[in-house]
């Protein structure tokens, strides 16, 4: 089981991302700090591309993947291509509440039937496009994907390091994800 840390202040930011860019997006999105001006990259974000997720973040500073559920794992060669040429070291994987991506299955009529009527498929097409593909794409709980992803990244690039954070919908600020249980 995973939790929820907020960022409420400065100390609220876990040791290990102070002093790196993770501790800069915290604090830019959540405290507002005024941010230093960058010339290149330093942070790749990976997140899911739900509209209502906006983040403030310091300028010419972050490369971001979207992708559903903030699910990496077929745009591999992107986050790759961020470490190996942009010279990333540092990845922040963001999940969130009200994820589309979670629980997927129970929403094969509403998708069949969009996918009918706003994309113009045949209907046998698309349940056979969504059964083929939502169990690649479907998650369970958002928090612990996001926490169990950053895991396979850091076993995946070694030397780069790789935050779990949440972000909540309806508040719209970012927790971090640590290790939950025990006390
Ligand atoms: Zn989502």
């Amino acid at each position: 089981m995973s939790a929820l840390l907020p960022v409420n202040c400065w100390d609220d930011i876990l040791p290990a991302y102070r002093n790196t860019p993770v501790a800069d997006l915290l604090a830019c999105h959540n405290l507002r700090t005024p941010h230093r001006s960058h010339d290149r990259a330093e942070l790749l974000i990976g997140m899911c591309m739900d509209n209502r997720i906006m983040l403030r973040i310091p300028d010419n500073y972050v490369y971001i993947l979207r992708a559903g559920g903030a699910n990496l794992q077929r745009i591999e060669f992107k986050v790759s291509y961020a470490v190996a040429v942009g010279g990333i070291r540092t990845i922040c994987l963001i999940g969130h509440d009200q994820c589309g991506m979670a629980g997927l299955r129970a929403r094969r009529d509403v998708f069949v039937n969009g996918l009918v009527e706003n994309g113009g498929w045949e209907r046998r097409e698309a349940e056979r496009h969504f059964d083929q593909f939502s169990p690649v794409f479907e998650i369970r709980d958002p928090a612990e994907f996001v926490f169990s992803e950053a895991q396979r990244l850091r076993e995946r690039y070694p030397c780069v390091m790789v935050a779990p954070l949440f972000y909540q919908v309806g508040e719209g600020l970012l927790y971090q994800i640590t290790e939950g249980g025990g006390c």
